[in-house]
């Protein structure tokens, strides 16, 4: 909840040329209220614009609060205080609550406020309003709470939970193991770390979900995850039931390059393309600050399209567990380049071993290596052509192959259709906790 305070010596606010709200010394205050605010955010902020000390005492000084002076409130209910003004030309109202929630607690901070405070005036929710005031000073703070951001990475091994401020500084991360098998357990553990974060913290949160695989847009239920106990099941639906409060969820792909967007590798970038390179391939695209999701769930999901301008060797290419063959994720994971280098060699080593004896001066290792640089430039430059992005993030453990940012955009010139290409190519800034804080900023 946001509140913008002024001092004034008087104020009004007129609707259809009638006056419906009108003081005179005391408080003008905008409230803004957000998505995640509760009643708890309410009641902070009106202890502190009843406490706040600016009014002046007898020489001078900033030492009165309105409390002491016995002065007027008036509050004017004002939803743009919630736009996210860091990017864009224009404001961008996606973390305003919706008119339901901002009115409810609109009217909840009025009776609190009449609770201890003579003289309460008010604006009209939703109104046209016109404001006038004679601001004394002039004299004027923003003061505002953003609920704590809780992020849930569900895994098929590991459920991880983290708590951020309003600012993304970690207040707390906890790690348990997923129940084997079992739904209904895995949403009680689930519920268990969010009750106990909360505790913890002494503060109510947010709350994102990462999970593998995606919502359904039709049915509200989960695809695609390959813990396949998860599949089918109204996630979304069952853990805002147990836990009374919007649950948003999302892909971990998503939410790792939300994370890396927001103040990550990516951080002011327009539209960014994280990629995950690990034992799948999969991707999130981030524009402006927001996961692009699309009607099917499935935006970013690459690492099922075939590999891109192949060579003859390369077709039909390996079978994936899609059903296709010739997946990128069959050519790009840690597994697929482990399994290439196997075929062509006869050599069973894993990705990093073959990337260690190719940094040693194996000559099979290195040709594997230059191989899997000139595939991702490929299937990168495909990416480039269609969404241009800003940025692309790469993550996952092959991410950790310092010469893919050299050697990769050093190539994919070749098949991106134009002049020149000013892509960045970076590695990720939060490694493994990128997609429990990408849940956080869901
Ligand atoms: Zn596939």
């Amino acid at each position: 909840m946001i509140g913008l305070i002024q001092r004034v010596s008087e104020a009004s606010v007129k609707v259809e040329g009638r006056i419906v709200g009108q003081i005179a010394r005391g408080l003008l205050v905008l409230v803004g209220v957000e998505k995640h605010d509760d009643q708890a955010n309410a009641q902070r902020l009106l202890e502190r614009l009843l406490g706040y000390r600016v009014f002046p005492d007898e020489s001078g000084k900033m030492n009165l609060s309105l409390a002491d002076i016995g002065g007027d409130l008036l509050l004017v209910p004002q939803f743009t205080l919630a736009a996210d003004t860091r990017k864009g030309t224009r404001p961008s109202f996606s973390s305003a609550a919706a008119p339901e929630l901002g009115a409810e607690l609109f009217e909840y901070f009025v009776a609190a406020a009449r609770e201890r405070c003579a003289r309460v005036e008010t604006g009209v929710f939703g109104a046209d309003m016109k404001v006038s005031l004679v601001n004394d000073g002039p004299v004027t703070f923003c003061a505002g709470w953003k609920a704590m951001r809780l992020g849930v990475d569900l895994g098929g091994t590991k459920i991880e939970i983290v708590a951020l401020d309003d600012a993304g500084k970690q207040l707390l991360r906890r790690r348990v193991v997923t129940p084997k098998d079992n739904y209904h357990k895995t949403l009680q553990v689930i519920a268990a770390l969010v009750h106990a974060a909360e505790a913890e913290l002494g503060q109510h949160g947010s709350l994102g979900i990462g999970t593998p695989g995606s919502l359904s847009r039709a049915t509200g239920r989960l695809k695609n995850s390959n813990s396949v106990v998860f599949n089918g099941q109204p996630i979304q639906q069952d853990l805002e039931a147990l836990l009374q409060r919007p649950v948003q969820i999302s892909n971990n792909a998503n939410c790792f390059a939300l994370s890396e967007a927001v103040d990550g590798a990516a951080a002011g970038a327009e539209v960014v393309f994280g990629v995950i390179l690990g034992t799948g391939v999969g991707a999130g695209i981030v524009v402006n600050g927001h996961v692009l999701t699309g009607p099917n769930g499935i935006a970013g999901e690459w690492g099922h399209n075939p590999l891109p301008w192949p060579e003859a060797h390369e077709l039909p290419g390996p079978s994936c567990y899609c059903g296709k063959q010739g997946c990128v994720e069959t050519f790009l994971s840690g597994s697929g380049m482990a399994k290439l280098h196997q075929m062509e060699t006869g050599i069973s080593l894993g990705a990093e071993e073959i990337v260690a004896r190719a940094e040693q001066g194996d000559t099979t290792c290195e040709s594997s290596l230059q191989t899997f640089e000139n595939r991702l430039a490929r299937s990168l430059a495909h990416v480039i052509n269609i969404l241009d992005p800003d940025v692309i993030v790469l993550g996952g453990g092959m991410s950790n192959i310092e010469r893919l940012y050299a050697n990769v955009p050093a190539q994919w010139g070749r098949w991106v259709f134009s002049d020149r290409v000013d892509t960045k190519l970076v590695k990720n800034q939060y490694g493994d906790s990128s997609g429990v804080r990408g849940a956080a900023w869901l």
